[in-house]
């Protein structure tokens, strides 16, 4: 489903270049849970925004679901984008506007009909357990609420693939393993592949089947959770 080859980005800093990740290459299997774990500044960030090209890889290749990403035209790619969405650290929500209008916001860009996004907004908010609180603002939510109406809005264009971008962070534990099963749950009720990138084992150990350890850029060792961490 994804499918990252060779992949490189380097960063201009002043005269210098920076290289954030280097040759990496991915498969992530249609259906899976694949986590990316590394220390602070090893290129996670960089690595995910490549696979939606919010950031254009200097060198490689990136597939999702067969589609070539990386020589699309910025049109082509506006459309390709809405078979994958994103959850972030700090949710990212319009704070001006109520979790319904939140969860419209990329149905209304779809230019989908108001009766079909109002139909569709029920049933996310169904879906992640906020149909009580549909006109409320975030700013009257709770970090896990907030982190459900990022998963709303995420899923409201029907993707293939969910990103993660350290998506409990921000989250008390017991918060982050409520956020976690509903992953889990979205995953096998709607098949829909997830890539996640953290800093947490925890996060790795309860949810994903495959790992792959990112260091300095590089990727360190890959594989099933299970045979990369239980390794003497
Ligand atoms: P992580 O997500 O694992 O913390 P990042 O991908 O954010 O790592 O960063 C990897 C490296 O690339 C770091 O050295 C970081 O400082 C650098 N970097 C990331 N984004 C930029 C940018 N926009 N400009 C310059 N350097 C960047
Ligand atoms: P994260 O919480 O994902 O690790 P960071 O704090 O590393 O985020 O980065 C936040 C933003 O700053 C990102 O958009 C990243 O591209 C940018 N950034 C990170 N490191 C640098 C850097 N050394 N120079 C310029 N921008 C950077």
């Amino acid at each position: 489903m994804i499918e990252l080859k060779d992949i490189s980005k380097s960063y201009r800093s002043g005269s210098v270049s920076v290289e954030a990740i280097r040759n990496i290459n991915l498969t992530v299997n249609k259906g899976e849970i694949f986590g990316i774990i590394g220390h602070s500044g090893a290129g996670k960030s960089t690595l995910l925004r490549c696979v939606n090209l919010l950031e254009r890889p200097s060198t490689g290749s990136v597939k999702v679901g067969g589609e070539e990403l990386t020589t699309l035209s910025s049109s082509q790619l506006q459309m390709q984008r809405r078979r994958i969405g994103m959850i972030f650290q700090h949710f990212n929500l319009l704070s001006l506007a109520t979790v319904r209008s939140n969860i419209a916001f990329p149905l209304r860009l779809a230019k989908m009909g108001m009766k079909e996004i109002d139909r569709r907004v029920n049933e996310l908010l169904k879906l992640v357990g906020l149909v009580d609180h549909a006109d409320k603002y975030p700013s009257q939510l709770s970090g896990g609420q907030k982190q459900r109406v990022g998963i709303a809005r995420a899923l409201a264009n029907n993707p293939d693939v969910l990103l993660c971008d350290e998506a409990t962070s921000a989250l008390d534990p017991q918060t982050t393993n409520s956020i976690l099963a509903l992953l889990v749950d979205i995953n096998q009720k709607l098949g829909i592949t997830i890539l996640l990138i953290t800093h947490e084992m925890h996060v790795i150990r309860s949810i994903c089947d495959r790992v792959a350890v990112i260091d300095k850029g590089e990727v360190v060792e890959s594989g099933e959770v299970l045979k990369v961490f239980l390794k003497p």
